[in-house]
């Protein structure tokens, strides 16, 4: 993706680019190739994927919520920023956990945010099992791309999330996964859900948002959720 058709599909968003937010994001690619030249952090390197399969497709969360509204964010398995760095350059308002178990990620997480000079960052190096313990009903938004099958990534979700809050899930093809959903919707603690489905620009890959609510918060319910989850997670 050209960057001005980037400019032109984000505008599709309800977002106009600065000449800030573009140096910005020239600066994240810049860092993101650099580092990536010596430790791992994602096969997608050559620019133009860079600004639709990262930069452009964290930015489609933004047809899932109104980011405008959300004070507290938490990306969970966020390897080198997706979503959670873009979604900061472009609301700097949003006060953000950036949590991944992988410590090479978590300090490129490090060295951007300095570089980008982003403020009210947490980059935490954990798990988000260990990470639920103590930070339970604590942020508006959850969200992740990527990380795990979803009845995992849900039950590792809801925990971060307020009575009032909402999960994120940014993903490919869900078939097999909406149908454990349907199956489970009590046993996952799930209040309701949507699915926004769309295609990338230029590639048409398949896209979807699975937004939740959650039923109760009852902590110990969830925790238990988490551990029963991520003890499967660990045996597969
Ligand atoms: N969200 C990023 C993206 O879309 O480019 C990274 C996706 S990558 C496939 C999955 C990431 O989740 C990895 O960086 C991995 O270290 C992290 N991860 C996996 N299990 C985790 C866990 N239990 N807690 C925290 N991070 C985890």
């Amino acid at each position: 993706m050209q960057i001005n058709d980037f400019i032109e599909e984000v505008k599709k968003l309800g977002i106009y680019i600065s000449e800030d937010e573009l140096k910005q994001l020239e600066i994240y690619y810049n860092e993101l190739i650099e580092y990536n030249s010596h430790t791992n952090l994602t096969s997608i390197i050559k620019k133009e994927d860079v600004y639709l399969k990262h930069f452009y497709d964290s930015l489609t969360l933004c047809k899932a919520v109104d980011l405008s509204k959300v004070n507290n964010m938490i990306d969970i398995g966020t390897g080198a920023g997706f979503p959670g760095i873009v979604i900061k350059i472009f609301y700097p308002h949003l006060k953000l956990t950036l949590l991944d178990s992988n410590n090479k990620k978590t300090k490129f997480l490090e060295i951007i945010t300095n570089k980008l000079s982003l403020q009210d960052v947490t980059i935490i190096n954990d798990r988000a099992e260990n990470y639920a313990k103590n930070n339970q009903d604590k942020f508006d938004l959850c969200v992740s791309r990527a990380v795990a099958f979803i009845d995992i990534i849900i039950s590792l979700s809801l925990p971060f999330i307020k009575k009032e809050g909402q999960v994120v899930l940014m993903k490919g093809s869900i078939i097999n996964e909406k149908r454990i959903l349907d199956n489970h919707l009590n046993d996952l603690n799930i209040n309701k859900y949507q699915i926004i489905s769309f295609n990338l620009p230029i590639t048409n890959d398949e896209r979807n948002l699975l937004v939740i609510e959650k039923k109760d918060s009852n902590k110990l319910y969830e925790y238990n959720q988490i551990l029963k989850r991520s003890k499967k997670w660990n045996s597969q």
